[in-house]
């Protein structure tokens, strides 16, 4: 179910328990600013969440509120996760969504990571 991005921030959120170790997740990095793992439904043969470890609901909340700190930290990691999986030669794909429309389901900012494949054009 799409979610209302502009609701406060829900610290019983599944990636709020995923961040406080509550629920299990397949870790593939973490550092100060970011947490990122794979995503439990691949939708291709390598599909990474990342996470910023702050409290932010979405990518407008992430972008209006965050810190410059913040965002380089994160910014940094989903680009430092794809160098780690050799991901720059062949190619890869980020994806944000965002609130209803963009079909957010879960109301803690991730970025999708896709790759191991070619993933041809998408604009949906
Ligand atoms: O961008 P959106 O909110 O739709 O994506 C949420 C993603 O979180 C889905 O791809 C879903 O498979 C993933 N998920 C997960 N582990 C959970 C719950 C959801 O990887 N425990």
């Amino acid at each position: 179910m799409p979610i209302d991005a502009t609701l406060p921030y829900d610290d019983e959120n599944i990636f709020a328990k995923i961040l406080r170790g509550e629920i299990p997740s397949k870790k593939v990095y973490e550092d100060e600013w970011a947490y990122a793992f794979h995503d439990i439904a691949p939708q291709a043969p390598l599909h990474i969440l990342v996470i910023p470890k702050g409290r932010y609901v979405s990518w407008d909340d992430f972008s209006a509120k965050a810190s410059a700190d913040e965002i380089a930290g994160f910014v940094r990691a989903v680009g430092t996760i794809a160098r780690d999986h050799d991901l720059v030669e062949p190619g890869y794909r980020l994806l944000g969504n965002v609130g209803a429309d963009g079909g957010q389901e879960v109301p803690h900012l991730h970025v999708h990571l896709f790759g191991g494949k070619p993933l041809g054009r998408m604009i949906s």
